[in-house]
């Protein structure tokens, strides 16, 4: 349907992603202009539709997405945009905040692994585990060798979904330190955007450079066959969309879905 080739962006398992070396203003997936993208993308919301309909019809596949990034990286107008008229049914959004209590007195996957989807459904993670090899590194709210510990685990535990039925996709959404500076300032200057900003955000920023080495390390770790990452250069918000969407469009595709058949008899029914 499209021209868009989102290999470059997947990180092949063993591999580092060199995020330094990786542009986040980018546009490589995708030749045409802002207005044309914005058109296609219509048609690609179109066909997520569809998938996603037939998927809940079926009944049978699960699908998480993950999605990480810096603050004002774009992971909920990612959400809104990608997902834009698709049925909410059978999608479902787990936002994952600072761990109440009650999260802290479990195990660190016990929280992720309640939200993973059921047969039909799709999850998507705005933040997830992966904060526990992140914020949690940067902040030192574990030491070094717990939180090391923890690649083999989410590496083990990502790899049971998989074989358990649930297909995998983890979306790095990355963007430049200039980048961030100008959408943290019009989230201070324009009163609509005024919530979304936090006054940590600008102690997250001063650690930017610790940022960037968690999450080179943790995509290096936890990039695997079945739960690949995909590093998308994330600055111009409609190209984003399009890499995001193209890849839940392979994936979809990729699964053989069918709609039920009909029971023996149905095919002679005349509705009075
Ligand atoms: P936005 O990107 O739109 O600002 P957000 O995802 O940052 O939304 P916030 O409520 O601003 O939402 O931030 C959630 C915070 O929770 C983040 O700072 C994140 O690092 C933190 N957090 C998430 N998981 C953990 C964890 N396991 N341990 C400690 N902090 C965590
Ligand atoms: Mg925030």
């Amino acid at each position: 349907m499209t021209a868009i080739d989102t290999t470059p962006f997947i990180v092949s398992p063993g591999t580092r992603p060199h995020l330094e070396k990786r542009d986040p203003a980018e546009s490589s997936a995708y030749d045409g202009d802002k207005k044309d993208g914005k058109e296609l993308h219509l048609t690609m919301n179109a066909r997520l539709e569809e998938l996603q309909e037939l998927l809940y019809a079926e009944g049978k596949q699960k699908l998480l997405i993950v999605l990480q990034a810096m603050d004002t990286g774009g992971k909920d107008s990612t959400i809104r945009h990608v997902f834009d008229g698709v049925n909410p049914q059978g999608v479902k959004v787990a936002s994952f905040k600072k761990p109440t209590e009650t999260e802290l007195a479990h195990d660190y996957l016990w929280r992720a692994h309640r939200h993973t989807p059921a047969r039909g459904e799709i999850s998507i993670f705005n933040r997830s585990h992966y904060e526990d090899v992140l914020v949690v590194r940067v902040e030192n709210l574990v030491p070094e060798e717990k939180w090391r510990r923890r690649y083999a685990q989410i590496r083990d535990f990502e790899r049971m979904l998989a074989e358990e039925g649930v297909t995998i996709r983890k979306f790095f959404l990355h963007i430049s330190k200039a980048e961030q500076r100008e959408r943290m300032q019009s989230r201070l200057d324009e009163p609509h955007k005024r919530w979304k900003f936090s006054a940590g955000d600008l102690e997250v920023r001063k650690k930017w450079d610790a940022y960037q080495e968690a999450f080179e390390e943790m995509i290096a770790e936890t990039s695997t066959e079945p739960a690949p990452w995909i590093v998308v250069p994330a600055d111009r918000k409609w190209q984003r969309n399009l890499i995001v969407s193209q890849v839940l469009i392979e994936t979809l595709e990729g699964l053989d879905m069918q709609y039920p058949d009909p029971e023996p008899g149905w095919e002679s029914i005349t509705i009075e």
